[in-house]
């Protein structure tokens, strides 16, 4: 059998399957020396690690064998009860039936675009939006349409226009994709007046909402905004342990209408069959026997120190970047997206940071129709505020040689 009998038989979808751009900088931004304003992975070093290895050697002394075996392909009741009480932090009532414990949010996303959507049908997504979600869409042969936003987040109206200039065309709008906290890459917070508004705006023109907050608890002046989903049961909400606990356990959940979520299990056992049993244990350990609240105020202590040293840099009156640049103001999770002017390329900008040791996502990707190419994307979740602040003199060294067109 030759190579070719692979390249010959590839399903056309395949052609969707791209490498992640974040994943794709890793190399780079973990060379030695280098400053990573790249990568959104949460600083876990606040967690109890001692604490956490004993729970974990305790769970499988207590649960025996049931912790090696296979389980519910829903997830366990008492971590699906157990989610539900992190939902009441944003206002939402669900019962464990309508949880479905998945493998990351991630996952629920694949799940969620399989269940409704076609070759062809439109998702509705913020400008920009998470670059795993494009793949995912992009993979599943949807097309992604991107809906403008504000420092407020999603702008109601250009929804609603959206909407019925797709449906006069006759295109299949299936859901709604919104990532209304902290919205990765943008880091804006939806407006809560304009949350209630965009659910009636779907349930009226018959468009699902997918709900995506894994940043939701990540919020700096300690309020949690109520959840799209508070104001419409109907709304599909994704839930994560990633940024509150662990992304390497692999634990988020699905929640919605018993139905709904009774079909998405089916689509989840054909896939995982279960997510994995240790990893449910030692999330539902770490949710009923830790003070996480008390562990996550001192991790977004940190990021709110993080985001204030990066905020403070780039309005420095010298400039980190061209006169003219823009960029939002985070107020919690892990992102500020800047915006260079009319002429400039965060590409050009990318190859020349890289040169003077700084590393951070190009705005293109954050798009599904190309545009995007005059923004990047700043992490501030891993970085100490010196490391921050030394990064954004590199950036301003970087900007300084760039040439407009
Ligand atoms: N949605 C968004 C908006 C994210 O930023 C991420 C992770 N970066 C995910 C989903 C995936 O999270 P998980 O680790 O739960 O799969």
């Amino acid at each position: 059998m030759t190579q070719n009998v692979f390249a010959e038989n590839y399903a056309d979808r395949a052609a969707g399957f791209r490498p992640s751009p974040v994943r794709s900088v890793w190399d780079v931004s973990t060379a030695p020396g280098m400053i990573s304003l790249a990568g959104g992975n949460p600083d876990l070093h606040g967690l109890p690690l001692e604490q956490l290895a004993l729970a974990a050697q305790r769970l499988i002394g207590e649960q025996g064998l049931d912790s090696l075996q296979y389980g519910s392909g829903a997830g366990l009741p008492e971590l699906r009860e157990a989610v539900t009480a992190i939902m009441a932090y944003s206002g939402v009532q669900a019962s464990a039936d309508d949880v479905l414990i998945t493998p990351g949010s991630q996952m629920g996303l694949e799940l969620v675009t399989a269940m409704f959507c076609n070759p062809g049908d439109v998702i509705l997504a913020e400008a920009p939006t998470y670059v795993g979600a494009i793949s995912t869409f992009v993979g599943l042969e949807a097309e992604v349409c991107h809906v403008e936003c504000d420092d407020d987040g999603l702008i109601p109206e250009e929804l609603e226009a959206r909407i019925t200039h797709l449906k006069a065309e006759g295109r299949a709008v299936k859901f709604l994709y919104t990532i209304p906290n902290f919205n990765n890459p943008s880091g804006v917070r939806l407006a809560q007046d304009r949350r209630e508004r965009i659910a009636r705006i779907c349930a009226n023109a018959g468009v699902i909402v997918v709900e995506d907050d894994p940043y939701g608890l990540i919020s700096f002046d300690g309020q949690v905004t109520p959840a799209i989903r508070s104001f419409d049961s109907n709304v599909i909400y994704l839930g994560s342990m990633s940024k509150i606990f662990s992304p390497g356990i692999r634990v988020g959940w699905v929640l919605a209408p018993a139905d709904v979520r009774a079909r998405l299990q089916l689509l989840s056992e054909a896939m995982v069959i279960h997510p994995s049993i240790l990893s449910q244990y030692l999330a539902l350990e770490y949710l009923t026997a830790f003070d996480w609240r008390a562990t996550l105020a001192r991790s977004i202590e940190r990021y709110r120190e993080r985001a204030s040293a990066l905020l403070e840099s780039l309005s420095r009156s010298e400039g980190v970047l061209p006169a003219g640049s823009t960029w939002t103001k985070a107020r919690g999770g892990f992102f500020v997206w800047a915006t260079l002017p009319q002429g400039y390329s965060a590409d050009e900008l990318f190859e020349l940071a890289v040169e003077e040791g700084v590393v951070f996502i190009p705005g293109s990707a954050f798009f599904a129709d190309g545009s995007g190419s005059r923004s990047l994307r700043l992490s501030f979740s891993l970085e100490s505020p010196e490391a921050i602040r030394e990064g954004m003199r590199r950036l301003a060294r970087a900007s300084r040689r760039l040439t407009p067109r």
